[in-house]
């Protein structure tokens, strides 16, 4: 099973929150003691032995917490103080180096018994505290640790940088002016679970000028660079071999016939740019990563890692959270092309590919599953590739953009299925997601507590008869999540 990793809170980072939190209860006791030996003052010779034996009792009780915190791996207690302080000296590490936002995070509390000016009260506080922490996490067990405590995450907080580099990566959406406030809402969601921390570029094309409105809000509500790109008028339009009567007539029979979008141009431009040319446009081609953004998303759980890095590191190339099948009224003669490109690229199909994901009789006809596009994380090398360019010239030149109403999720899914390797697609069960009308909310309880998600696990898509992603997973041999039946 290769789902992305989620850096899920270990037992022992929840158990460092109670460890600060007890923190206080600690130095409360631990003041108790030194007012006591401090109050017992000799009145008579009995009295003296009494007070001697009490600071002998106290001494022999001070070594032996010292001697219990200090020594590794005895008792719980010790082990925690030495991730909390193992996390404060390295916090200020963790986020160092990673942009001008980047603060330490270690605040006051790493100043408690780690600085050559410590206070030797503090010390000792510091070493007292863990025999409190086991007795606290034992009698406050409904206590949920502080959301806030930047120990509690790996996520930085808001306006914290995540440390290590950076991919040549950039967020894409193509919008309208008149997206404005739909992408804005995106952005917000983009930038609050995942971008804050990572500062990535965002790329905007339009076939028009964006507008003043358009580049005021969208460059304010982005932690990155923000870019506006007006796309060439050769990538948006009909193309000269296009038969423009056939293509009209076509519009008219599918508006007749209530195709969703079946009377638009605007729409088959947009669905031919984001096949063939988004990933061409002047501003993209300094890029190696994207992640395209639609408007009016969600997401709906804290993503803890960098996804482009993680498609780097495992060799992806192309990525999805919702599948499903296409509406076969929009593309009845795609698979003819696909099969013509085939036969005249056969150096293009790679041997281990994913056929048996969009074909069940092994490539005579397509089961129209396919990736949902408005989502994807992939390889913008690839899509420039002679192997991608090729195919897409291929679909171009027989006119299913026009003549049909050809999608871009399909058309990226076929040339993912075919030119690519199994392995180099990846399921991201833990980015959450919504576009209207689907969700994906992932499966597994524990991993959407660990990434404060708010979607509702019964909206999840993923295991409905009319998604895809089963399929995926058989073709992958990959075994299912476990609980997802109970997530149906
Ligand atoms: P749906 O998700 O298939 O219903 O289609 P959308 O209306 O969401 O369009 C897909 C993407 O293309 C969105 O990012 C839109 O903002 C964008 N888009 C759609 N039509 C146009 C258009 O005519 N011009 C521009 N610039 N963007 C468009
Ligand atoms: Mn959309």
């Amino acid at each position: 099973m290769t789902f992305a990793p989620h850096r899920s809170l270990s037992p022992s980072t929840t158990r460092r929150a109670s460890t600060e939190a007890s923190t206080e209860k600690g130095e409360k006791e631990d003041g108790y003691l030194y007012d006591r030996a401090e109050w017992t003052g000799p009145s008579n010779m009995a009295g003296s032995q009494r007070v001697f034996r009490y600071v002998l009792l106290a001494v022999v009780a001070l070594v032996v917490i010292f001697f219990v915190s200090a020594s590794s791996g005895v008792g719980p207690g010790s082990g925690y103080t030495q991730k909390a302080s193992e996390l404060l000296k390295g916090q200020g590490s963790v986020y160092e180096g990673s942009g001008s936002n980047s603060v330490p995070a270690g605040g006051q509390d790493s100043k408690a018994g780690s600085g050559s000016n410590a206070n030797p009260v503090d010390v000792v506080k510091s070493a007292v505290a863990p025999l409190y922490t086991a007795v606290s996490s034992n009698t406050h067990d409904t206590t949920s640790p502080n959301p806030n405590n930047p120990a509690l995450s790996s996520t930085p907080p808001l306006g914290q940088s995540a440390p290590g580099h950076r991919m040549n990566a950039t967020f894409v959406t193509l919008a309208r002016n008149s997206d404005v406030w739909e992408i804005s809402r995106s952005i917000r969601q983009v930038e609050d679970r995942f971008n804050h921390a990572y500062n990535y570029d965002w790329v905007f094309l339009n076939d028009a000028d964006f507008d003043e409105t358009f580049v005021k809000v969208t460059s304010a509500l982005t932690s990155g660079r923000t870019r506006y790109g007006k796309i060439d008028s050769e990538h948006w339009g009909f193309p000269s071999f296009i038969d423009q009567e056939k293509a009209r007539k076509v519009r008219e029979d599918m508006h007749e016939r209530k195709i969703i979008y079946g009377d638009s141009v605007s729409y088959r431009h947009m669905c031919r740019y984001e096949s063939g040319f988004f990933f061409r446009h002047k501003l993209m081609q300094e890029y190696e990563w994207y992640w395209r953004v639609e408007p009016s998303i969600e997401l709906f759980c804290d993503i803890k890692y960098d996804p482009f890095k993680f498609m780097a590191d495992n060799k992806k190339k192309y990525s999805f959270v919702l599948s499903l099948y296409e509406y076969v009224e929009t593309i009845p003669t795609l698979w003819d092309s696909v099969k013509g490109f085939m036969k005249a690229h056969p150096e293009h199909i790679v041997a281990d590919n994913s056929l048996a994901f969009l074909s069940d009789d092994g490539g005579e006809s397509y089961n129209h599953c396919h990736f949902w596009s408005n989502f994807e994380v992939g390889n913008l090398d690839w899509l420039r590739s002679p192997a991608y360019v090729d195919y897409f010239n291929h679909l171009d030149r027989d006119g299913g953009f026009f003549y049909e109403r050809w999608g871009d999720a399909p058309v990226h899914s076929i040339a993912a299925g075919l030119m690519l390797k199994k392995e180099e697609i990846h399921f991201f069960n833990d980015i959450a997601y919504y576009h209207v009308p689907f969700t994906h909310c992932p499966t597994g309880e524990q991993l959407r507590l660990d990434n404060k998600c708010h979607c509702n696990p019964k909206d999840n898509f993923d295991w409905n008869g009319y998604s895809c992603t089963k399929r995926f997973f058989e073709v992958n041999k990959m075994p299912l999540p476990e609980g997802y039946e109970k997530e149906q």
